[in-house]
Parts: structure tokens; C-alpha cells; sequence
């Protein structure tokens, strides 16, 4: 309704859902709503994070516009996760980054800028462009203390960010009626989020990119998860490998470092661009102004670290080898950059919005829970 704030307006569309019902079996959304006759600020935080943005209540919805409710949970509660990452957001002035695409674009070019600058003057091009081979050829082009300082700084960074924002979130978003739930909530939250339960849309699938149920999403987001965490392991086992077995990388083929690490690229290549190719097609009316351009920003920059990595593992022994290392490097630096102001603190508001979920779920229905 004109007039009205992003926590005016999901409090009108909430107490009107709620008189409804129509949608209660959809999703975790309509079942928290039901033990509540009004919607704080902390409420709508908290509410707007356990959406999986399947729109399924869009498209079922008998009151979106042009009736005069103007129902549209899915846009509504996409502006709300907005007003979230920003409100949460270390240092305040770069939360901005999650209404415009132009901050976060710009932090991604000037990591990209910094990288390649930094690389082309200290390498020299006869370094940087010739094939190199054998263990520890990947540190004669890039030395082993510049490549781990620099991902270490901004992988600390971003979790501190998370850290701070995740707190916050958990304190706000408390009321009377949520209690943590214990280690049980933690488990079935745990157990929702890696196998994306929600993102079942109520059952037959989320409704992208159009006004019929498919399990597409699910499956692009799931090779997207998995192929980052086969891809963390990948970058565990390689520094086993290489601080407690002495062996230098590259490693051949067969090995365990090379595997998970190339199943999750191939994954995530796959994962990122179907999830890109569903933002390029889906409908535009039930998504919250601005938040596209934030999960474009992460799609491709998480996407470019997987192509990047790729043609790394491929043409290794070449004298493109050194050039693509350097860009896989400038991509990944992007990448942890723009994590807590992107995209990615999905992952935290959402899993500790399950969390409560559950665990409210498991007062309110002791018996049946899990
Ligand atoms: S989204 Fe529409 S149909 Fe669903 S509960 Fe709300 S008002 Fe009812
Ligand atoms: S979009 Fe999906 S997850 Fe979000 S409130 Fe509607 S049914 Fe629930």
C-alpha cells in the first residue's frame, strides 16, 4: 500500500494471511504466522529470512493485485531480508550494497583491480607467462605466503562479519513466543538445510521460472551448496596434503585434493548458471525491488572462481597456467569480499530463522515433533 514501510506493509499482508490460512501448508512461513496476531519489526526480520521464496502463495494467492489487498508475500518479505542484511551489515555505510548493485559491483571490480595490478608488477612476464612444472610450480608464479595471507585476511573478515550480523539477528528477532529449542532444533534445522527441505515449495517444487512447479531450483541449489563444500574439502585435504604430508601441489589427477576439487567446480558451474539463468527468466512481479542485482553479483562471482578454477586444473602444465592462476585468485579475492555484503548471508540469517523455527515448532507441538 502506498504510504506504508517495508514493516507497515508485511504487517498488513501478515494479519491478512492470517485470517486466510489458505496457504498453511505451503510452508514454515504460514505456520509461524499462526501464533501471532500482529507482526513486530524483530517478527518480520525473523519471518522474511524462514521464506525460501518459492512463490508458491504468489501463484496461489486469490488477493495479489489488482484486488484491493495487493497481496504479494514473496515481494514483500524479499524487501524485508533486504531491510535485514542491511540493518545487521559491519560497517553500516557498505550495507548499502544490498539495495544498490553498483556498490557491490564496485567492491568486486576494485578486489578483481587490486589482484591483477598487484600481480602484473611483481611478476615478472617471464615468470608469469612461461610453463612451469612439478611440485610447488603453482608458488613459483604466485608465492605460497601471498596466496594464503590474503585469503585468510578476507576469509576472517567475512565470518567476523557474519558473526557480529548473526548475533544481532539472533537477539532482534527473540520474543516471547521463540525459544532456541535446544540442541534438538539445532539438529532438525541442520537436517532442513542440507537437504533444502523448504525449497520443496510445499511439495511439487518452487514455481520458477514461471507459474509451474518444477524441482529445477532445488537441483541448481543444491549442486551449488554441495559443490562448495566439495570444494572447502578439497581445500582442507590440499593443505593436509601439503603441511603435514610435505607434498607440494599441483597433484596428479587421480588424487583426492583434485577430485573433490574439480566435482565441485563442475557442480557449482552448473549450480550457478542455472540459478542465473532462472533470475534472467522468472517472473518479475513477486520479486523485492533490488534484490536481483545482489544475487546476480554473487551468481557470477562464485560462477567465475569455479570457471576460473577449472581452466587452472586443465591447462596446468601450459603457460596459460600462471595468467589463469592469477585471475582464479582476483576472482576468489572478489568473491570473500563481497560475501557479507551479498548474496551469501542468506546462508546465516536463514539457518538461524530454521533454527527458531524449529525450535518454536517443537514447544508448540511437543509430541508430534521430531
Ligand atoms: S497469500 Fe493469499 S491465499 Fe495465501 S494465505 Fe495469504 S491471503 Fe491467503
Ligand atoms: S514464497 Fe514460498 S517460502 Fe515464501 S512465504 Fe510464500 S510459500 Fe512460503
Amino acid at each position: 500500500m502506498p504510504g506504508l514501510d517495508v514493516f507497515e506493509e508485511a504487517n498488513r499482508q501478515l494479519i491478512i494471511c492470517n485470517a486466510c490460512r489458505y496457504c498453511e501448508g505451503y510452508c514454515p512461513v504460514f505456520r509461524a504466522i499462526e501464533t501471532r496476531r500482529d507482526f513486530q519489526r524483530g517478527d518480520v526480520f525473523y519471518l522474511s529470512n524462514l521464506c525460501h521464496d518459492c512463490r508458491a502463495c504468489y501463484y496461489a494467492c486469490m488477493y495479489t493485485p489488482p484486488h484491493e489487498f495487493a497481496i504479494n508475500i514473496p515481494k514483500i518479505l524479499a524487501e524485508a531480508r533486504i531491510e535485514t542484511y542491511e540493518r545487521f551489515s559491519w560497517p553500516g555505510f557498505l550495507g548499502r550494497a544490498f539495495k544498490h548493485r553498483g556498490v557491490t559491483v564496485f567492491l568486486a571490480a576494485a578486489a578483481i583491480a587490486v589482484v591483477t595490478i598487484l600481480s602484473l608488477a611483481l611478476i615478472p612476464p617471464g615468470t608469469l607467462f612461461a610453463a612451469h612444472l612439478g611440485p610447488g610450480a603453482f608458488y613459483e608464479v604466485v608465492p605460497y605466503f601471498a596466496m594464503v595471507a590474503g585469503g585468510l585476511i578476507l576469509f576472517f573478515y567475512g565470518i567476523a562479519v557474519w558473526l557480529r550480523g548473526g548475533a544481532q539477528f539472533w537477539s532482534e528477532t527473540r520474543s516471547a513466543l521463540q525459544q532456541p529449542g535446544g540442541f534438538k532444533a539445532f539438529a532438525a534445522a541442520a537436517g532442513a538445510a542440507l537437504g533444502l527441505r523448504y525449497l520443496k515449495g510445499g511439495g511439487p517444487g518452487c514455481f520458477y521460472p514461471g507459474e509451474r512447479p518444477s524441482a529445477a531450483r532445488r537441483v541448481y541449489h543444491s549442486l551449488t551448496f554441495w559443490g562448495l563444500v566439495l570444494d572447502f574439502i578439497s581445500t582442507t585435504l590440499a593443505f593436509i596434503y601439503q603441511d603435514f604430508l610435505h607434498l607440494l601441489p599441483p597433484y596428479a589427477l587421480g588424487s583426492a585434493p583434485v577430485i573433490f576439487g574439480a566435482v565441485g567446480g563442475v557442480a557449482l558451474i552448473l549450480g550457478t548458471g542455472g540459478l542465473l539463468w532462472f533470475k534472467m527468466k522468472s517472473d518479475p512481479d513477486p520479486a523485492g525491488v533490488g534484490a536481483p542485482g545482489m544475487d546476480y553479483v554473487f551468481l557470477v562471482a562464485l560462477g567465475m572462481v569455479a570457471l576460473t578454477g577449472m581452466f587452472t586444473l586443465v591447462l596446468r602444465e601450459t603457460s596459460a597456467m600462471g595468467s589463469l592462476l592469477v585471475l582464479h585468485l582476483a576472482f576468489i579475492a572478489a568473491l570473500f569480499l563481497t560475501a557479507p555484503y551479498g548474496k551469501f548471508v542468506h546462508a546465516v540469517y536463514r539457518t538461524l530463522a530454521v533454527i527458531r523455527y524449529e525450535g518454536e515448532q517443537g514447544q508448540a507441538h511437543p509430541s508430534s515433533h521430531p
